[in-house]
């Protein structure tokens, strides 16, 4: 029957930060605070369901595992929800009544969280280490509430004996399991974002931009695809050598990176090739703003290695639109692109698609020319 009662409670612990490690993982809520929230109230009943389980030792005697939610959330050093959960836990033991020894119990899972805070952040960057020392801290906790509440007596040793060796064997094994969960996510999560990011520069890679710009036509906004190439890029490399092609176009896309707005989506699509999505923008603005990055690429010196630093310039093709196409956007800025190119390079031409109509805007950032 302990055996049984033993793994009932082992399979509950293992359920329980299975899914609160899933919740804490979870890119899906859009409020942090209820998420903290959410947390923290899953690890309390957690807890207060590994103390009604409990485990028999004998006839009079229980044990529980409440305090192994607690070290999860000290372990993955969420202190709020570690707050919420702390005080769901502490104070659902006076369920058993509003006696002394539920006094002890509370203070002791306040102790217990709170040593845990101290803990993490000295062991922070030794995890397995820092779970260990997480789960003696506990049961040291644990042990003085046990004797302060019993006494020092047979009953009490039993007690203890049994809660150390079952709360480490149960502790450091969920704690594993917390191990494995927390290394899994952050390979995927970088798995996730090299397949995401161009290697060279770190701006988004083609197979994004052609994942968050599919199905934009639908969405009814207005928005501009604007595709930047570099003038006589071959140049370049022909004179400085690749490797200093590749320290230019790192340059160019810091650049890109600064005078965009965090939600426009900045693409390297193809060797010296960029696509930048902008939404809501008038024709005149996003001429404006295309300008801007023209001529802060045109003003730049571009370290090299070896050389002294050289300047550079772009052209950039806009296509504006709404319920266009992405396809026909994507092929409307390259022709636009093109133009600029023809026209002599280092310029922006605007194509308007509601208008059918073209915008030249020339070197000057404030001159567009209506044809
Ligand atoms: P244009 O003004 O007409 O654009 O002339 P361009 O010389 O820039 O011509 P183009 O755009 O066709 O040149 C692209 C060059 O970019 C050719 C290729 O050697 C170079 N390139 C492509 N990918 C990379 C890269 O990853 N690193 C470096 N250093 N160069 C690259
Ligand atoms: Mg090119
Ligand atoms: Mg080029």
């Amino acid at each position: 029957m302990f055996i049984v009662e033993l793994l009932i409670n082992a399979c509950i612990a293992f359920t329980g930060f299975y899914i609160i490690s899933k919740i804490i993982h979870s890119t899906q809520f859009s409020s942090s605070t209820m998420k903290s929230i959410i947390i923290g109230l899953a690890t309390g009943l957690l807890g207060v369901l590994l103390m009604f389980k409990g485990i028999q030792v004998n006839e009079s005697l229980r044990m529980d595992l409440r305090h192994l939610p607690l070290v999860l959330l000290a372990f993955y050093g969420i202190r709020f929800p570690l707050v919420i959960a702390t005080g769901v836990i502490g104070s659902s033991r006076f369920l058993f009544g509003v006696t002394p020894q539920a006094f002890v119990a509370f203070i002791a899972i306040l102790a217990i969280s709170t040593g845990m805070i101290y803990i993490h952040r000295k062991l922070l960057n030794r995890p397995f280490l820092q779970n260990i020392a997480l789960n003696v801290w506990a049961l040291l906790m644990i042990t003085i509430a046990v004797l302060i509440n019993l006494g020092f007596n047979e009953t009490a040793i039993l007690l203890l004996l049994s809660t150390w060796t079952i709360g480490l064997a149960v502790g450091v094994l969920s704690s594993m399991l917390t191990l494995d969960f927390q290394i899994l996510n952050q390979q995927v999560q970088l798995y996730k974002k090299s397949a995401e990011l161009d290697h060279l520069t770190g701006l988004y890679n083609r197979r994004v931009w052609d994942d968050r710009t599919a199905g934009l036509e639908q969405e009814g906004r207005i928005y501009n695809v604007l595709a930047l190439d570099i003038d006589h890029f071959k140049h370049v490399n022909d004179t400085y050598g690749h490797g200093n092609g590749d320290l230019v176009l790192q340059q160019f896309a810091n650049i890109l990176k600064q005078e965009t707005r965090p939600h426009d989506i900045t693409a390297r699509i193809g060797g010296e090739e960029f696509m930048i999505l902008v939404y809501d923008l008038s024709p005149q603005k996003v001429v404006k703003v295309a300008n801007r990055i023209r001529e802060r690429i045109a003003t730049e010196r571009f370290q090299l290695d070896g050389f002294p630093a050289i300047e550079v310039t772009t052209s950039i093709g806009i296509a504006h639109g709404k319920h266009v196409h992405i396809q026909q956007m994507n092929v409307l800025a390259d022709e636009a692109l093109y133009a600029a190119k023809q026209q002599g390079r280092n310029r922006t031409i605007l194509f308007d698609q509601a208008d059918q109509q073209d915008i030249a805007a020339t070197q000057s950032s404030t001159e567009t020319i209506h044809s």
